[in-house]
């Protein structure tokens, strides 16, 4: 005869370990969601600093434009004044110097008149890319708008999910014996702090010992220890992964797990 009570402690409990796994991959996403919602934002804010960078550097070379040309205007006027000298000098070597002079301003006209159609040709240029970078702001904020609704509305989801799992524990916590719940309660707290997060949702107290094997260590249970697991009179341990074992019972009418 086996021991039904403890085969139904030991199914509640295998019960109550799986819906705390679920609870935990709720409980994970709800802490992934927001950092994925900051690294949309922050995409977003990346964006915008090249856009301002870009614009900058366009308000740059308009500057350098304005500056080039008011200097031609300055040139003009200086030459207009060196000509009208020119016309009422009386030495020629008064004359020849003003020619120097206007020669002077000429070569630097050209020069200026060069940085200008360069300058002209990098506006052109940086404008052609604001305007691309405009578009992608745009494209990455309407992206951005749409999937943060999306995750919000998944954040709300888990959250309705995740209190009605508590609520349902709540209610189904007292099915099990107090001892085995707080064996189990002792257990899971210890693989907490000792467990990295990437292997905590491996860790379980109770394994299940189907067609022979523990599921947790995936070792084959000693046929004497299977023997005595399947009695359900006392709590039996897998002796190489130390979970408390739940087995199939020898039985196959009894439902498992
Ligand atoms: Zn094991």
């Amino acid at each position: 005869m086996t021991n039904e009570s403890l085969r139904q402690q030991l199914a509640l409990l295998y019960q109550l370990q799986e819906r705390d796994l679920e609870m935990l991959l709720i409980h994970q996403k709800l802490q992934v969601i927001p950092r994925q919602i900051e690294q949309l934002n922050a995409t977003v804010a990346q964006c915008e600093k090249d856009l301002a960078a870009k614009s900058e550097e366009l308000t740059e070379a308009e500057k350098a434009q304005r500056s080039k040309n008011a200097n031609l205007e300055m040139n003009a006027v200086q030459r207009e004044k060196y000509q009208s000298e020119q016309r009422v000098v009386t030495s020629n070597e008064a004359y020849t110097a003003l020619e120097r002079q206007i020669e002077f301003l000429d070569t630097e006209d050209e020069e200026a008149e060069d940085a200008i159609l360069v300058l002209m040709e990098e506006s052109d240029r940086l404008k052609k890319e604001l305007a691309e970078l405009e578009d992608e702001v745009n494209r990455e904020k309407e992206k951005t708008a749409t999937e943060t609704e999306q995750f919000q509305q998944e954040l709300r989801t888990l959250e309705k999910e995740k209190n009605a799992k508590l609520n349902e524990r709540k209610a189904f916590l007292p099915k099990i014996e107090k001892v085995l719940r707080d064996k189990y309660h002792r257990w899971m707290k210890a693989q907490f702090e000792s467990q990295s997060k990437a292997s905590r949702s491996k860790t379980g107290f109770v394994a299940l010992g189907k067609n022979g094997i523990c599921s947790s260590c995936r070792i084959a249970i000693q046929p004497q220890t299977l023997k005595e697991a399947q009695k359900y009179e006392k709590p039996v341990y897998c002796s190489s992964c130390n979970r408390l074992l739940y087995v199939e019972p020898a039985i196959p009418d009894i439902p498992f797990p």
